[in-house]
């Protein structure tokens, strides 16, 4: 979508330092991070929010999820904490789906 913010990261109209790119998602950091680690995992074909998943969305859901897994090793937080939390609604400012994985640090984690 032209307009979205995080479809022109993905086309790298805008810049953003990809942690880990696939064919299907994008993770890199938050711009305004929310705890020690705080990565957004993006898949690259725009979808609204939860609301707009479907039956055909699993195998991109699981996808996410293993982005997720190989973050947390990269990161060492099993041993620390970590939180994937999506928004959405009102509480969702970018209005393109995406996993927010938030680690390391308890007290910033609300
Ligand atoms: P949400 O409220 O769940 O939609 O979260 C949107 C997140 O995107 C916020 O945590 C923002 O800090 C983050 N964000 C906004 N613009 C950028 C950007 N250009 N690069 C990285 N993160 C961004
Ligand atoms: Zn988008």
């Amino acid at each position: 979508m032209d307009s979205c913010l995080f479809c022109k990261i993905i086309k790298k109209e805008l810049p953003a330092k990809f942690i880990f790119e696939s064919e299907n998602a994008v993770a890199f950091p938050d711009i305004n991070p929310s705890a020690e680690v705080h990565i957004l995992i993006v898949p690259k074909g725009h979808i609204g929010g939860v609301q707009d998943l479907d039956k055909e969305s699993g195998g991109l859901l699981a996808e996410i999820y293993l982005v997720a897994n190989q973050l947390v090793k990269q990161y060492n937080l099993e041993d620390s904490l970590y939180r994937v939390v999506v928004n959405g609604g009102k509480a969702q400012h970018v209005p393109h789906l995406h996993f927010h994985l938030l680690g390391g640090n308890l007290n910033k984690l609300v």
